[in-house]
């Protein structure tokens, strides 16, 4: 069982994709999150990010694919992935498609969460995240029960360094106009999900769409 979780940044993709994970037994591949340790660990892939990440633009794709691919190709992902923050781009839609048809493990659900700009807005300017382990809190709508340290690992939690809001529009922009078509290009296979109101209530709108 493979699945996307798909949506603009702050829609929730992260604060979801737990659940979902424990509950189908799957592998959360967030691209974002393998982009953010290269960087910590400096590495040439991480410095590369940087400078797209820095600007609210996208890593270009072939540099996307290597990573995912290479991912693909290890043990671990063989019971099943939930791809969080990619696809994000058409061509990035179509190799992963391509992949899960030739290499026979398919794709099983779409679920696309919908929520108005002017809110993501709001949640990635409050946002704070574990840089350890990706879990992300929010300062007023989820805070972790400890100031500044993660529930999950009990790591430092910080504002991440693009969940400003000069660069947050940017990245808005940037999902409009590059992101966006992915889910047009998926039509009827997306399951599309209010991606407003509380955690739990989502959760149980995500459980859904991927049941169906
Ligand atoms: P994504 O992974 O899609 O970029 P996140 O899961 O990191 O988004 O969520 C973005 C921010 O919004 C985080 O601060 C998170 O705590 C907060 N958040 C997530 N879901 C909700 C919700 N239903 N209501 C309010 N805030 C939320
Ligand atoms: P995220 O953690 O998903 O918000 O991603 C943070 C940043 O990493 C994005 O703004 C992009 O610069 C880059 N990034 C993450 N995933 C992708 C992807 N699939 N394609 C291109 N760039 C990506």
């Amino acid at each position: 069982m493979n699945v996307i979780l798909f949506g603009p940044p702050g829609a929730g993709k992260g604060t979801q994709a737990g659940a979902v994970c424990e509950r189908h037994g799957l592998l959360q591949v967030a691209t974002g999150d393998i982009f953010r340790k290269n960087l910590k660990e400096k590495t040439e892939l991480g410095q590369l990010a940087r400078s797209f990440m820095d600007k609210g633009q996208l890593v270009p794709d072939e540099v996307v694919w290597k990573l995912v691919e290479d991912r693909l190709a290890q043990p671990d992902t063989e019971a099943g992935v939930l791809f969080d923050g990619f696809p994000r781009t058409v061509t990035q839609a179509e190799l992963l498609v391509g992949w899960a048809e030739s290499s026979g493990r398919g794709l099983s659900a779409v679920v696309a969460l919908e929520v108005p700009d002017d809110e993501l807005v709001a949640r990635l300017s409050g946002r704070r995240t574990c840089l350890s382990c990706g879990a992300t809190y929010h300062v007023a709508h989820n805070p972790p029960s400890k100031d500044g340290v993660c529930d999950r690992c009990g790591n430092d939690v910080v504002q991440r360094d693009d969940d400003n809001e000069v660069t947050v529009r940017k990245r808005l922009a940037t999902y409009h106009r590059q992101t966006a078509p992915v889910l047009e290009w998926f039509g009827e296979r997306a399951v599309r999900v209010d991606g407003t109101g509380a955690i739990g209530a989502i959760g149980a709108r995500v459980q859904a769409a991927i049941g169906s």
